[in-house]
């Protein structure tokens, strides 16, 4: 079994880079819903992305000091084989791995950090063959099973190739109208519990 992990309001209790543009961008970019302004979710994570002028470091700090993880956490990247899958940044996830004493696989986008604006860096060329976005379906991990824990926009595609999905807020929405099946969960103590 291979466990994959949503980073940003699944791993993360809020999403760190929303959170991080407020605090440290421009939080505007949000006034407008951005699946209505942005055709793609590749376009409305440039743009986030774009709205940050500080450094790395400043980054770094900001994460270390503000992302809070879900409960069980720990827990479940102890006890399975897991890789984390994030349209988010690593300069705003690797940071947190580093404060938690943890070490696991991480497979996210980068930035170039700017003061004209952070330029984002897909981790993968082009875009997915199956969602034509610029999507992290083609960062998941060879498993059987394949399980992926996920809540938003950026999980759809992803979750829909993964043998079991646990899923809570966006993404089971989404789910439900796909008519796809799933787990919910709340903590990760839920989902180490489901996988035993
Ligand atoms: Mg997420
Ligand atoms: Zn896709």
């Amino acid at each position: 079994m291979k466990l994959v992990l949503d980073w940003d309001g699944t791993c993360t209790v809020r999403d760190s880079l929303v959170a991080v543009v407020h605090d440290l961008g421009d939080p505007s970019i949000y006034d407008a819903s951005l699946q209505e302004t942005f055709a793609t979710y590749g376009e409305a994570l440039a743009a986030e992305v774009h709205t940050l002028r500080c450094t790395s470091e400043e980054a770094a700090a900001w994460a270390v000091e503000h992302v809070e993880l879900r409960a069980g956490f720990h827990e479940l990247v102890e006890r399975f084989d897991t890789v984390i899958a994030s349209s988010g940044l690593q300069q705003l996830i690797l940071p947190v791995l580093a404060r938690e004493g943890v070490q696991v696989e991480v497979r996210s986008n980068d930035a170039i950090p700017s003061p004209d604006g952070w330029q984002v860096v897909f981790r993968d060329e082009g875009v997915c063959s199956t969602c034509s976005d610029k999507c992290k379906r083609r960062s998941l991990p060879e498993g059987d099973p394949l399980v992926f824990v996920g809540d938003g926009w950026s999980d759809r595609c992803a979750s829909l190739a993964a043998d079991r999905v646990f899923a809570r807020t966006g993404l089971a929405a989404y789910l439900d109208e796909e008519g796809t099946p799933y787990e919910p969960y709340e903590t990760f103590f839920d989902v180490a519990a489901a996988l035993t």
